[in-house]
């Protein structure tokens, strides 16, 4: 019985992560749970937070913190930084030729143990500015 249970966590955990790979959005825990639903129609929000929670642990996956609001994951541990749309929140990933890692030129961290940092563009998404776009045609005529 336990083990049956344990073996249907995993698979669940395997699924959470999968559909995870699969998105390039960046989805809240929330955004995520209505995608994996299709696949496991019995899953609670509950348990997709905590299947998240246990992946980021395992570094299987990226919880972006989103500074107030709620946090995004991302199934890409390569190391790679992220814009933030002003606008809608929206989350994509910043091609970079060569990635900076900021935690490589630290020379003096004040007795720190530095454990991670926050690296994050900003701007407006290419629809949001269609729409600001939009809105203006819209005043000149
Ligand atoms: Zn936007
Ligand atoms: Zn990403």
């Amino acid at each position: 019985m336990a083990i049956e249970k344990r073996r249907r966590n995993t698979q669940q955990r395997k699924i959470i992560q999968e559909e995870l790979c699969a998105l390039k959005t960046h989805p809240t825990a929330a955004e995520l749970f209505e995608i994996v639903r299709r696949r496991l129609p019995r899953v609670s929000l509950g348990t997709v937070y905590r299947n998240l929670e246990v992946l980021h642990q395992d570094g299987r996956i990226l919880k972006l913190e989103m500074g107030g609001a709620e946090a995004k994951f991302d199934g890409d541990t390569r190391l790679h930084h992220h814009v933030r749309c002003t606008e809608c929140g929206a989350v994509r990933d910043v091609e970079m030729s060569e990635p900076i890692d900021p935690s490589a030129n630290i020379s003096d961290s004040c007795g720190f143990d530095i454990q991670g940092y926050t690296l994050k563009f900003m701007g407006t998404c290419p629809s949001c500015r269609e729409s600001a776009g939009n809105t203006d045609k819209n005043l000149s005529h």
